[in-house]
């Protein structure tokens, strides 16, 4: 199988360059850590991954090298399923979808939300993912929607019923909303309520990478879930309605 989803770069440890075996089924747990297509650390990559939590001195452009201040976009490298930081001149050349031969994607910015079709816990369930807050993207390369949510991995790839997500979808077009690849379906569901996004996967790429440095023990402890509070917080304050499509 080819084409891992993203999420893939936080799911390895950051530092080395080389000689981590492409796949090791024995050594994580591997029913439930996602497996990448090869070639762990791709070596035209230069930088090993920039995990924002990690608070780098000096990020550059990793496609033409000029210095990116904190706030900068990323672009998807669909054949490697990694994300590189980009300036805003490179940022700007992959947001039309046909730019780079599809290989390459600018994330989009934006952060919606539907109020007017809320999910609701009983259809939560029908998806039957077994964690409260997950994401849920759909990979060009897979075309399919797969599911992560927080571990100490990173994240942790789970499976959901995904006739009852095309089914919802119908009901709640937020969930279909989202660009292949890109972008990325939050589901956080809480005693109180069920919550949905549209975020850019980038975000949940940092969500993921604070995980692995701040997971402890069974739930994840103190740290990491109040890293997971801060970022819903984030999430609610810029997200905006969907718009009605004519
Ligand atoms: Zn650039
Ligand atoms: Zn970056």
């Amino acid at each position: 199988m080819t084409g891992q989803p993203g999420l893939r770069r936080f799911l390895q440890p950051p530092a080395e360059t080389s000689g981590a075996s492409p796949e090791n089924p024995g050594a994580t747990p591997a029913a439930t850590v996602p497996a990448g297509p090869g070639r762990p650390a791709a070596p035209s990559y230069g930088a090993p991954a920039p995990g924002p939590a990690s608070g780098q001195p000096e990020e550059t452009c990793e496609l033409c090298a000029v210095p990116v201040g904190p706030v900068h976009g990323h672009v998807a490298d669909l054949e490697r399923s990694t994300l590189s930081c980009a300036c805003r001149a490179c940022y700007l050349l992959f947001t039309d979808p046909g730019a780079g031969r599809g290989r390459y994607r600018a994330v989009p910015e934006r952060y919606l939300r539907d109020a007017s079709r809320p999910l609701n816990a009983t259809e939560w369930a029908e998806l039957d993912v077994p964690v409260g807050l997950a994401f849920f993207l759909r990979s060009s390369r897979r075309a399919q929607v797969c599911g992560f949510y927080p571990s100490p991995a990173g994240v942790t790839e789970c499976t959901l019923d995904l006739e009852a997500w095309a089914r919802l979808g119908r009901v709640h077009p937020l969930l279909l909303a989202a660009e292949d690849d890109v972008e990325a379906v939050l589901v956080s569901r809480t005693d109180a309520d069920v919550e949905c996004f549209l975020v850019p996967v980038d975000v949940c790429y940092e969500l993921a990478g604070r995980m692995r440095l701040l997971w402890q023990g069974f739930d994840g402890g103190a740290e990491a879930r109040q890293s997971i509070a801060e970022f819903l917080d984030s999430v609610r304050a810029r997200a905006r309605e969907l718009a009605v499509e004519p």
